[in-house]
């Protein structure tokens, strides 16, 4: 009995040896790093985002990041109408650029989008054909690169809302953090979730989680995302980007002159001069409207450096009565459930309060003072001050900070209180807040509509 023992354990022996020796090691293979790029052709210009993520990490988030983003020289592909395909060659530097860093065995899985946005929308409703030409010229040199094309198409201002919003949490791990102690996914609080400001140069987006259910719900803003349902209000206004909002206001003062050739404007500095051609105006729907018998005069708008008539005057572009008394209204006639939570304020809000040197969380008093006293500063003044600045820039930061404050407290209805709750910031780590990130997670399907699994922990 004894021997059959002795045989058995020296036969396990010999087993246990033999699958020991055949056992293959643990290795740890190179990570296999995935990369995707997004153009966001924007009205003003257009950048290239190169994000890249590590493909054996399942399930995670906050796993993406920002390789590299490359500005395009010169103006929004909008700006090509009459010759198109000069918008797809305007995409070539950035497209180079790209290239470099994705090695060469992987290129052709790496997917790229365009999305266009406000200053496209524009030209669409303008020159529908000219849009699809230019859509059409940038998809071609898209092609002809060496990766896996996904298309060029004009974001609505739903999704460009709801992509940046969704971009600020991810970036901020406000979906589902990993709990290392516990070895499993948490859902943080719902208070950790971050609304979104988006302030472009032809339209501008509010995007936020509300805090009581709301009527008339948007389906394209229910989301579930790592198996918890969001139901966001997000909101778009074609218009109200600073640059259109500027030649509203320009078009607005001329309108209501009596001279025909100088026109007081209280928002640029004293001693400055501007001469526009009053057929800009045609180039836009925001300013074409036959309100003005325009022509093709040039007309100078001389600056007052006027504080309280530069906030007067940007009131004026709000149909603000046409809410009546509703709380629930931005204007227009536009439902707005109440501001609830915290936001990021990007794009030209971050610009703006960056160079006024407000993004420090200073109180709404404090704000308000500083552009009061930025606005009665002349010409000569800032331009001494600030040697290094856009000339073309440098005489707009008046208004465009008075427009801001409008917007936000007047249409948007935030107050002393909520006001601190608005976060300006163009960063989150290292990538750039905008709507790229959250359009190329969505649709490599790198966000889960299920809560991600267990993670299997080693137990020692
Ligand atoms: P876009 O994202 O192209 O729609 O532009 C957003 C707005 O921000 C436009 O009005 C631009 O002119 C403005 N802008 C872009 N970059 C800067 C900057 N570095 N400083 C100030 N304003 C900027």
């Amino acid at each position: 009995f004894s021997a059959a023992i002795v045989g058995a354990l020296v036969a396990l022996s010999i087993i246990a040896l033999v699958l020991s020796l055949v056992k293959t090691e643990d290795v740890t293979l190179p990570p296999t790093v995935k990369y995707g790029m997004v153009f966001d052709a924007g009205s003003s210009h257009t950048s290239l985002f190169v994000y890249e993520w590590d493909s054996d990490k399942k399930n995670n988030t906050g796993v993406v990041s920002q390789s590299l983003s490359c500005d395009i020289q010169g103006k929004g592909i909008s700006s090509y109408a009459n010759d198109p395909p000069k918008a797809g060659d305007s995409l070539r530097e950035c497209l180079d650029k790209a290239l470099k860093i994705v090695p060469a065995a992987n290129r052709r899985d790496v997917p790229v989008y365009l999305g266009a946005t406000a200053g496209m929308r524009l030209l669409r409703e303008q020159n529908s054909s000219a849009a699809d030409q230019i859509l059409a010229e940038v998809a071609k040199t898209m092609q002809e690169y060496p990766m896996a094309f996904k298309g060029a198409r004009i974001l609505t201002g739903e999704e460009e809302g709801a992509y940046g919003w969704i971009t600020i949490n991810y970036l901020l791990d406000s979906f589902t953090k990993y709990s290392p102690k516990a070895h499993t996914w948490l859902h943080p609080e719902a208070a950790n979730i971050f609304g979104a400001l988006d302030l472009g140069g032809a339209s501008t987006q509010i995007s936020f989680v509300p805090k009581d259910s709301v009527i008339n719900w948007n389906e394209a803003s229910k989301l579930t995302l790592y198996g918890y349902d969001y139901n966001i209000y997000t909101q778009s206004y074609l218009c109200y980007g600073q640059n259109e909002m500027l030649k509203r206001l320009a078009k607005e003062l001329i309108a209501e002159s009596s001279s025909s050739t100088r026109v007081d404007h209280p928002c640029y500095p004293k001693d400055y001069n501007e001469t526009i051609s009053l057929s800009s105006f045609h180039t836009s729907p925001c300013t074409n409207q036959s309100d003005l018998a325009l022509g093709d005069r040039n007309v100078t708008l001389e600056g007052r450096g006027d504080a309280s008539g530069c906030l007067a005057a940007i009131k004026k572009l709000f149909n603000f009565s046409a809410c009546g008394q509703r709380q629930d209204c931005t204007f227009d006639g536009i439902y707005q459930p109440p501001v609830s939570g915290q936001f990021i304020a990007f794009s030209a809000f971050y610009y703006n309060f960056k160079f006024l040197n407000l993004t420090e969380g200073q109180s709404l008093a404090t704000v308000r003072a500083t552009i009061e006293h930025f606005c009665t500063r002349s010409w000569a003044d800032l331009s001494s001050s600030y040697p290094e600045e856009n000339p073309e820039r440098l005489p707009k930061y008046c208004a465009n900070a008075n427009y801001i404050l409008t917007l936000l407290l007047d249409a948007y209805k935030f107050n002393e209180t909520s006001w601190n709750s608005i976060f300006f910031q163009m960063k989150a780590g290292s990538a750039d807040i905008g709507w790229t990130l959250g359009y190329m997670l969505n649709l490599t399907n790198m966000i889960p509509a299920e809560a991600p699994a267990q993670v299997k922990g080693h137990v020692p």
